[in-house]
């Protein structure tokens, strides 16, 4: 399948996440080999990103939202987990401090953009603002309304000034499944330490949710910065779509390794001898 296809939001085109199948699996035709194709796509996204890393001209902006139990943490586990910790960095976003609500929403966020050369995963990230922003009307609706342009053209900065390329994934889970996870969770010694009474109130609210991730995707899909939407009621699924969309963005950048800075024949002649043994101090050992 091609997971890049199937799954982008194209840009322009109306979102409505009540209508989507949260349960998709592609006929469910990996699952039995979906083990092996994810450590296959892991261990590609790794090199990619190593690549990526020593051609030091391009980053990647990772941007993880999605309905409670969806699977955020469990992407940055799966898959993000298959990167060289050298060069990529998770950062979550909570409630936010006083501090940084005392400036303006993108503040925060932008010192945690990727540098050339690195991904950037966000868990969570400043689309908050325009989601439990706008559901818990926490700010007047003139406010968050215009947030989707500066979201836009913060985006198109990071794009123009720093090469970024953005790929956007909406986790969407069915609102039956999602307490499924949270009574697993309550079962779980190893996760119950997730489980909050804000997650259950947060359900009531699942339908607002999904009305605001439809604005949310609808008028911040772009051409540089496209969102998908990610169907997670079957976790394997979920893991494979990201891995594999994420290593086809990273093959589209037409990453080169940097050219040697030395002449390698050179070095070769004067360090190594023909059995490949090192030289002492440069020059060919008298005996
Ligand atoms: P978790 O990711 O489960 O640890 O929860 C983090 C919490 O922080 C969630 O309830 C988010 O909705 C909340 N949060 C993150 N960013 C914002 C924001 N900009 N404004 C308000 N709440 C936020
Ligand atoms: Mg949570």
């Amino acid at each position: 399948m091609n997971y890049t296809k199937k799954l982008i939001v194209a840009p322009g085109s109306k979102v409505r996440l009540r209508e989507f199948d949260p349960a998709f699996h592609g006929k469910g035709a990996a699952e039995q080999n979906a083990d092996e194709e994810l450590a296959a796509a892991k261990a590609r996204l790794g090199e990619l990103q190593r690549k990526m890393y020593g051609d030091n001209q391009h980053s990647l902006l990772i941007v993880l939202q999605g309905l409670d139990a969806a699977g955020k943490d469990g992407v940055c586990w799966h898959v993000i987990g298959g990167m060289d910790p050298q060069g990529c960095k998770v950062q979550g976003f909570k409630v936010p401090t006083a501090a940084e609500a005392a400036h303006d929403f993108l503040w925060r966020i932008h010192q945690h953009a990727p540098a050339k050369g690195e991904v950037a995963v966000f868990n969570r990230s400043h689309y908050e603002d325009v989601l439990v922003a706008r559901v818990h009307k926490l700010v007047p609706r003139k406010v968050w309304e215009r947030r989707y342009d500066l979201i836009n053209e913060w985006e198109r900065l990071l794009q123009v000034e720093n090469g970024t390329t953005i790929l956007k994934f909406c986790l969407v889970v069915s609102k039956e499944e999602q307490l499924r996870r949270f009574a697993e969770r309550l079962d779980d010694p190893h996760r119950q330490w997730k489980i909050s009474d804000a997650d259950y109130k947060e359900r009531e609210f699942f339908s607002d949710y999904l009305d605001a991730f439809d604005e949310a995707l609808e008028r911040t899909s772009t051409a540089q910065a496209p969102w998908f939407t990610i169907p997670c009621d079957h976790k394997w699924f979920r893991n494979l779509a990201v891995a594999n969309i994420v290593a086809e963005a990273l093959e589209a950048m037409d990453l080169q390794y940097p050219k040697p800075t030395v002449n390698l024949e050179q070095v070769r002649r004067e360090y190594h001898s023909a059995v490949g043994e090192e030289k002492a101090g440069g020059k060919r050992k008298k005996d």
